[in-house]
Formats: structure tokens, C-alpha cells, sequence
């Protein structure tokens, strides 16, 4: 098996995107993708091989939670060599130059819906939906993400922090983490559970068989309440529709609802001493109630209640 790495490589053209194809000598249309060299991280090989093949640096737009992997077979000689390809997409500016090497004899920019017209056989079918159905939601997320850091401006009066901390992770994640609001060194850097609280949880999450990079994880409130109180209902309300647009593009399978303020968001919940640990269907969502993380941050005993109501998630995460 031979492993490869490349970029589908986008930028935005009249209100959607296009696609970056290099012609190949034998007519058919590639991205830019090569070996791994052995000992090479993968992204790297892929970032290696776009600049080598089309001169363009992709690495500030490259999605780090995009990896599609494809399987395919191609003739060497006489015999039929089986390919492993990772590939990644990249925003790509405007203005950006494309240089291709002589591997290539041209390239085009081209629409989704153009290209899988043009395109009749190959991995590229396989790969164009699903990266095509991820940038759909980048757009739609940016879009929202640029509307709610306007918010403080919007609200009279305004008493959270006014930086926006949006949540974080792949945007078809199957599971989603939803917390109360951030604390201050998520208003610092501008990123969800970084704190001690995060530290647990990323803990946490390991402990129940996920990764911290495959799960989505926000807030019911997206901005910092001074001195970490509990954000008031009107705060809630004025960050409500943010929450359940995030879901609405994520589709998660599972929502995890991280302690009393989530549960009483999402469910209506009051209280969760007595339902920490269990889960509720609700429109085809699995919604999965747990004590927060700054409650076992706070008070040592909550600790292994904490584990324990992960520990039934990790149970569910099966079924
Ligand atoms: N606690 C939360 O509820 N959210 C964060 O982002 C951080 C801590």
C-alpha cells in the first residue's frame, strides 16, 4: 500500500466557492497530493506537495478537522498498486497565484457542480461531496460567527465580556459538548474550556474513548460574565439562537449538557442532582446530562461523580 497526502484547495468566487484542479498529461483533472515521505507527518506532506505542485503556501487556510481518507488502485507497469490518499481542504486567498510544476500541464477553478460534470471516474467523486458538504458548513458557521461576535454592539445594555468566544471542533461532529459560559482565560484567548474546567473536561473526554479534536464544544452563553457569575436569563436569551444554530449546522448525534445552566437551556431541566448521569431523547438527539466540570474543579467529592456520569456516556458512545 502506497500513502499519500494532499489539499483540495477552495476560495470564494460570487457568493459560493471553486474548486483548484491541476491537468494531468492523460487528461483527467488532480489535486495537489504526493508521497509521505517515510517519518513525515501527514498535513506536512500535504502542505509539502501543494507548494511543490502549485507554488501556493496553504497552511493558514488548511481545516485541521477536515481529513477525508480515500482508497484506490492504480496500474504500475504490469501490476495494480493499491493507494492510500489523506486529504485536506484549504481556504485559499483571492489573490493567491497558482505556479504549477511540469507534472501538471494546466489548472482550473472550478464549481462543485462543475467539476462533477467534468469529472466521470475516480477517488474525486468520493472526495468532492463530502468536502463540498463540510465547506457548506464553514460558510454557514463563519457567517454565524461573524454575527454573534457583532452582538455586544447590538445589545443595550451590554454586561459580558465583549469578546466572543465561539465553539470549537469539527462541524460534523457526532457529539457535541455544551457548557455555561466561558471563564476568563477562554475571554483571554478567545477559545472554549482552555481553563482548568477544560483541562478536566479534555480528561474527561479522553477517559471516554474521544478525542478532544473529533467533538464540538460551546457554551449557552458565548461571552465572559465578569467575575464567572451565572449569566441572567435575558443574557441567555440574547445568545439563545447562537446555540441552537450551531447544533442545527453540527448535527450532532449526542449533545452532552455540562451542568445545571445547559440543562436548564436545552431541556428545561431544573436542577440535575437527581439526572446527572442519564440521557433523554429529544428530536432525534441524544441529550446527555452531566455534573459540570467546575463543580469537581471547585469541590474535590464531586470528582468521581463526574467520572462516573462519563463513564455512562462512554457506555451510550456505544450503543
Ligand atoms: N466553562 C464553560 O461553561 N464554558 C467554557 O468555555 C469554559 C468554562
Amino acid at each position: 500500500m502506497q500513502h499519500d497526502a494532499g489539499i483540495l484547495m477552495f476560495r470564494a468566487e460570487k457568493g459560493s466557492h471553486v474548486f483548484l484542479f491541476l491537468k494531468r498529461r492523460e487528461g483527467w483533472l488532480d489535486i495537489t497530493k504526493g508521497h509521505i515521505n517515510k517519518g513525515e507527518d501527514i498535513a506536512k506532506a500535504a502542505l509539502r506537495e501543494t507548494l511543490e505542485e502549485s507554488g501556493i503556501d496553504a497552511s493558514s487556510g488548511m481545516d485541521k478537522h477536515f481529513r477525508c481518507r480515500l482508497h484506490y488502485e492504480v496500474k504500475s507497469g504490469k501490476r495494480m498498486v493499491k493507494k492510500e490518499l489523506i486529504v485536506y481542504i484549504a481556504k485559499i486567498n483571492q489573490s493567491a497565484k497558482v505556479r504549477i510544476s511540469r507534472e501538471h500541464i494546466g489548472y482550473a477553478w472550478l464549481s462543485y457542480k462543475k467539476a462533477m460534470g467534468e469529472i466521470k471516474k475516480g477517488w474525486q467523486l468520493d472526495l468532492l461531496p463530502r468536502a463540498e458538504e463540510y465547506i457548506t458548513r464553514l460558510e454557514r458557521m463563519s457567517k454565524l460567527n461573524a454575527e454573534y461576535s457583532a452582538l455586544p454592539g447590538r445589545v443595550k445594555p451590554w454586561n459580558l465580556s465583549t469578546a466572543f468566544v465561539p465553539g470549537e471542533g469539527p462541524l460534523n461532529a457526532k457529539v457535541m459538548f455544551v457548557g455555561q459560559a466561558p471563564g476568563a482565560q477562554e475571554d483571554a484567548l478567545r477559545r472554549p474550556f482552555i481553563g482548568r474546567s477544560g483541562q478536566l473536561l479534555t480528561l474527561l473526554i479522553k477517559s471516554s474513548g474521544l478525542n478532544r479534536d473529533d467533538v464540538y464544544i460551546t457554551s449557552v452563553v458565548q461571552f465572559f460574565p465578569p467575575a464567572n457569575r451565572i449569566p441572567t436569563d435575558k443574557e441567555i436569551g440574547s445568545c439563545r439562537a447562537l446555540l441552537y444554530r450551531q447544533i442545527d449546522i453540527i448535527k450532532p448525534k449526542i449533545v452532552v449538557l455540562l451542568g445545571a445552566v445547559a440543562a436548564k437551556e436545552v431541556l428545561g431541566i431544573k436542577g440535575i442532582a437527581s439526572l446527572h448521569g442519564k440521557a433523554v431523547e429529544k428530536d432525534g438527539i441524544t441529550y446527555f446530562l452531566s455534573l459540570h466540570p467546575a463543580a469537581a474543579v471547585r469541590i474535590k467529592s464531586n470528582l468521581p461523580k463526574i467520572e462516573s456520569d462519563f463513564n455512562m456516556l462512554a457506555g451510550s458512545l456505544l450503543l
